[in-house]
């Protein structure tokens, strides 16, 4: 709102008489709540300040200059006090519930970012629940949430209290996530006792750090991987042994249940991979196959990636459930991309094996625990827990269509058992013509969530579809039956509607060299300022681009079809080329950059994840490593993350010359 200069003179004039009016009794009160008579001092922004204010500054020239006006008319053009002001009830830092009621809470426990979300569930307003209101007990962590809580899953199997008694003893409200800083329940609840803390003798489990420092955590901490070999020990028996506190752990409360490491230990176990003395890896080439040794290297060195289950087992197996509802699966899981890729790229098919460990692990979990898979695979961010089944269907049924002597029986019933599962578990999500959203043709929710959810959290479930229903179209073909027919046109209308929004929301721009770029903005639902054809908003960073763009590979790769084409992927990769003799850490095109370059985050590159587009446009690879000395370049190189990335961008290379090519060097 700006104000003309008239405006401003009669406000200060107005100002002034009332000041003088009022300026005797103003002193007297500036300790109560400010009244709409109250004098205030704006300066711009959203907030002004009464005399008194710390913030206010005590420089009468500088006072002099700014607009003066009562607190009434303030608050009309949406100006509110600052937190700090005496008599202020504007929440913020000084003022975490806005004043209404004393809080007295030490949230400086839990962290900088902890604190932040818990002062913002303050700033909800305060609502009034019954003390005999039922809550759930959950498991795992000592939370309790409201009956309809969407986080609430396998109600019948917990404990149920009254609210009150929760607040008494201690137990976190309506919180959820990996931290406790989502708010998924009793929005506006005001507990009236402290939240209960870990005790000395609570079980948990000692981290050695790689800098030889002990952390100590509860199991079920997304800052670790509960192991098979480690020791559970009390916080006290911790502290003895000179281990400190996870912070985290700190901020997210007690746990109720401990890690269950004897069934832990019936997990499969990767082979471990001990590089030979003899060998020192060297980078790859982008254009030529590595030595047979060097193959073989590589392909051990994936083989010991280990299976990328996520979640632990808990003596309590709802426990259990409950930390997989708090994963995330979205990035994707590293062993699980490590799998896939490095299958496309040596077609070893003890990779497609190690890729089959977790989706057996899923596809039971599917099984077991239906209407918790299903809560789970309601949105693409979350269902992507079912990566490993769709990807080692397809590559397992692509493979049997083309060499039916190099797939038994047994496989292919296998991989006709994760995708039966994953039809099961997504009935729900996206079929049925209820909700029909009259835009997408696909159901409503699901349409809402394509249009807000970031792209980059998106995407590698959108992948998952894709490749599930290209898995779909083998298992027919094969089984010589059109049963999937219906699932595989859904899927496929999924995947066809979430990149028509991503391509309409993005920017698809042709320079004056007629080369085609695309760049998005992290959030899904964000306005661009369009001018000339470009779009200006928060373009997506090298990052979280980064995690995107695997789930765009999938696409690429699954079904092509329904717009991550050649000339799409060209396009990203000519955005990603540019991009990297930048030194803007989002990515956009040259005349964007040339007008308004952008970095969501700091400019950070090489990010070996794009150097699959060395397929679409030669010097990615060096363009990503453009920043770095010979020898770093060398050293990135020849780490096992680039020369597998190396290598898959040889694969899809050669798939754009034979889109039948199941894996790097199958027609040799
Ligand atoms: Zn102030
Ligand atoms: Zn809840
Ligand atoms: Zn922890």
């Amino acid at each position: 709102m700006k104000q003309t200069s008239f405006e401003k003179t009669i406000l200060r004039m107005s100002a002034a008489l009332v000041l003088v009016l009022l300026a005797g009794a103003f002193l007297t009160t500036i300790h109560a709540e400010a009244s709409d008579d109250t004098i205030v001092y704006w300066g711009g922004g959203k907030r002004c300040h009464v005399k008194g204010c710390k913030r206010l500054t005590k420089d009468p020239a500088l006072l002099a200059k700014m607009t003066k006006m009562t607190y009434g008319g303030a608050k009309k053009k949406g100006i509110l006090l600052c937190s700090r002001c005496p008599g202020s009830s504007t929440p913020g830092k000084a003022n975490p519930a806005g004043g209404k009621k004393k809080v007295g809470k030490d949230y400086g426990k839990y962290g900088r970012k902890g604190a932040k979300a818990r002062k913002a569930w303050l700033k909800i307003p305060e609502k009034k629940y019954d003390s005999n209101t039922k809550v759930y007990c959950d498991a795992l962590w000592m939370r309790v949430h409201e009956e309809n809580c969407p986080m609430l899953v396998l109600k019948q199997k917990k404990k149920v209290i009254t609210l009150g008694q929760a607040d008494k003893e201690g137990w976190r409200i309506g919180e959820s996530g990996q931290s406790g800083r989502q708010r998924c329940c009793f929005k506006g609840y005001r507990r009236n006792y402290p939240e209960k803390d870990i005790s000395g003798d609570a079980m948990g489990i000692v981290q050695k750090l790689k800098n030889g420092k002990l952390k100590w955590h509860l199991a079920g901490c997304h800052r670790f991987t509960v192991k098979r070999d480690q020791t559970p020990m009390t916080l006290k028996e911790a502290k003895q042994a000179r281990a400190y506190m996870c912070p985290h752990c700190v901020e997210r409360g007690p746990s109720l249940t401990t890690a269950d490491l004897e069934t832990l230990k019936m997990r499969p176990t990767a082979p471990v991979f001990t590089p030979p003395e003899d060998w020192t890896p060297v980078p790859f080439s982008p254009h030529e196959l590595p030595s047979k040794k060097e193959m073989n290297m590589l392909i051990k060195e994936t083989l010991a990636q280990g299976s990328g289950i996520q979640e632990a087992v808990y003596k309590d197996p709802v426990a259990t459930m409950e930390e997989f509802m708090g994963r995330r699966f979205f990035f994707p899981v590293g062993q699980w991309l490590a799998f896939y890729l490095g299958y496309r790229a040596t077609g070893d098919k003890r990779i497609l094996e190690s890729l089959r460990v977790s989706a057996r692990h899923y596809r039971d979990l599917c099984g077991k625990y239906p209407s918790v898979a299903r809560q789970k695979a309601k949105n693409p961010e979350h269902m992507t827990f079912m990566y490993s089944m769709a990807v080692s269907a397809r590559l397992t049924l692509q493979l049997a269509r083309k060499h039916p002597d190099q797939v038994s029986q047994k496989e292919i019933a296998e991989a006709e058992g994760f995708l039966k599962a994953m039809v099961a578990t997504l009935k729900p999500v996206c079929e049925g013509n209820d909700n029909l959203d009259p835009k997408m043709g696909i159901p409503k929710k699901l349409a809402d969530d394509f249009r807000s959810r970031a792209f980059n959290r998106a995407a590698n479930g959108i992948g998952t579809y894709a490749m599930a229903s290209a898995a779909l179209k083998d298992l027919q073909a094969i089984r010589n039956t059109t049963e999937y027919q219906p699932q595989i046109d859904l899927y496929q209308k999924c995947v066809q509607q979430w990149v028509k929004n991503w391509k309409s929301v993005g920017c698809l721009y042709t320079e004056a060299d007629g080369k085609k770029y695309f760049y998005y903005p992290y959030g899904a639902s964000e306005k661009p300022k369009i001018q000339d054809g470009l779009k200006f908003y928060g373009a997506d960073d090298q990052g979280h681009f980064g995690h995107c763009m695997q789930g765009a590979m999938l696409m690429y790769d699954a079904t092509p079809e329904l717009g991550v084409d050649d000339d799409f992927m060209t396009a990203i990769a000519n955005a990603i080329y540019h991009n990297s003799y930048t030194k803007n850490g989002s990515i956009q095109c040259p005349s964007a950059d040339r007008i308004r370059p952008l970095s969501r985050h700091p400019f950070a590159l090489p990010i070996d994840r794009f150097y699959m587009f060395e397929a679409f446009r030669d010097g990615i690879i060096d363009g990503q490593c453009s920043k770095l000395s010979k020898r770093k370049k060398a050293e990135k190189n020849s780490g096992y993350s680039a020369r597998l990335k190396t290598l898959h961008a040889q694969y899809l290379k050669a798939l754009r010359k034979d889109r039948t090519l199941v894996y790097l060097g199958e027609t040799k």
